[in-house]
């Protein structure tokens, strides 16, 4: 089995939690908030969470490298103002220190937003300081960009930020990026039609590279082709359809990263890991 497919699951009551809801789902990859995402600090995770979280991941045979811990949305490290950025970057490296004290491999992050105050380029500058202090400052936590819609004034919508940002990150092996379907297809990448998809992942490797990809997220649209709006909904039931995620399915360029789902009704999370299982073979 090459895909390993899951689902952004609740971690409410302590981490560990998040890999039984995982196993219930039939999940093989997973994502989670390792902290209340809503919330600028928290208290530290304790020895003894830790432990249960590495007791229940080795007992569930998924690897480090399948689950991919999203941050906080408090956080833009492209924040025009300093004091407010400096707030965005100490977060980040405590969200970067829990996922290594967990023994996690990725910390998945959107890139941020230039508040109509500063220029793309700007932001996009501040965003790989950010990621080059954060990387001194920790010892092996890949930092994976996630592509945005583009809503309001958040960046990373085009694959060309994506490159700029990695082009400017000094340590190359700590650094990937997440491509969000639902976003990918808001911000006016089609992956509609096998064409589309060609077309656009063709892009994908031409400006970033499939060496950076480092996981998926896995949702269709309930908003229009190129609107940038930012709003997920259940495979096959928006704008997108169901025959991208068959060709991702059976994409090879996908293998072996956390494809999750993001899709709005959780009670169908294990049909659609089902669905998706069963699209192999089938494109
Ligand atoms: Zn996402
Ligand atoms: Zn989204």
């Amino acid at each position: 089995m090459s895909k390993f497919v899951g689902a952004h699951v609740s971690a409410s009551g302590g981490v560990f939690n998040a890999v039984q809801n995982a196993l219930d789902i039939g999940a093989k990859a997973f994502a989670l908030f390792t902290k209340n995402q809503r919330q600028w600090s928290v208290k530290p995770l304790e020895d003894e969470t830790v432990e249960k979280f590495k007791n229940a991941l080795q007992a569930s045979g998924i690897l480090p490298r399948h689950i991919l811990p999203h941050d906080s949305y408090l956080i833009n490290l492209g924040h025009p103002e300093d004091e407010a950025r400096q707030k965005s970057m100490d977060a980040f490296l405590d969200e970067a220190q829990r996922c290594e004290l967990l023994g996690l491999e990725k910390l998945n992050f959107h890139p941020g937003s230039h508040l109509g105050k500063i220029s793309e380029d700007e932001c996009l500058a501040k965003i790989a300081d950010a990621i080059n202090k954060t990387i001194a400052q920790t010892k092996s936590v890949k930092f994976v960009i996630e592509n945005t819609a583009g809503q309001g004034s958040n960046l990373g919508w085009r694959f060309e930020h994506l490159a700029q940002i990695i082009d400017k990150v000094e340590d190359k092996s700590r650094v990937g990026v997440c491509i969000d379907t639902c976003h990918m297809f808001s911000a006016g990448y089609d992956i509609r039609t096998k064409e589309a998809y060609d077309k656009s992942w063709g892009e994908f490797d031409k400006i970033v590279g499939f060496k950076y990809l480092m996981g998926m997220h896995i949702n269709d649209s309930k908003a229009k082709f190129g609107s940038h709006v930012d709003r997920h909904h259940s495979l096959g039931k928006g704008e997108i359809g169901l025959d991208a995620f068959k060709f991702i399915m059976n994409d090879e360029r996908m293998d072996d990263i956390p494809l999750i789902l993001e899709t709005i009704d959780e009670s169908v999370w294990a049909e659609e890991i089902a669905l998706l299982y069963s699209f192999q073979g089938y494109a």
